[in-house]
């Protein structure tokens, strides 16, 4: 279900668009949008961390979470946009002490 961007009113299905049953507007489909988001979220986990690796961890900046792994307070972070610039970035970690990674949001 889709709702125009102009006026509201719930939009229906035309060939590959969405229509607005009072102001005519125009839209792709909501499958167009959601595959698009797929394509962005195509960079791993990994690949984010791995870019990382060489460059001097010392110079990332740490934030104060807990590790699952061995329970140290400490973690390096880089922040990157994975999904629509509307949505919250998505945070990386990498516990100082063990190495063990994960991922955060907001
Ligand atoms: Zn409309
Ligand atoms: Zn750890």
């Amino acid at each position: 279900m889709q709702f125009c961007e102009e006026c509201g009113s719930l939009m229906h299905a035309d060939g590959d668009e969405m229509v607005c049953s009072s102001c005519e507007a125009r839209l792709a489909k909501d499958e167009d949008v959601a595959a698009q988001y797929v394509s962005t979220e195509s960079q791993t986990f990994d690949d984010v961390i791995e870019t990382t690796e060489d460059a001097a961890e010392e110079g990332l900046p740490t934030a104060e979470v807990t590790c699952e792994e061995c329970g140290n307070d400490r973690a390096w972070y880089t922040i990157k946009q994975t999904g629509a610039a509307d949505e919250p970035p998505t945070r990386f970690f990498k516990c100082t002490e063990c190495g063990y990674r994960w991922r955060g949001y907001g």
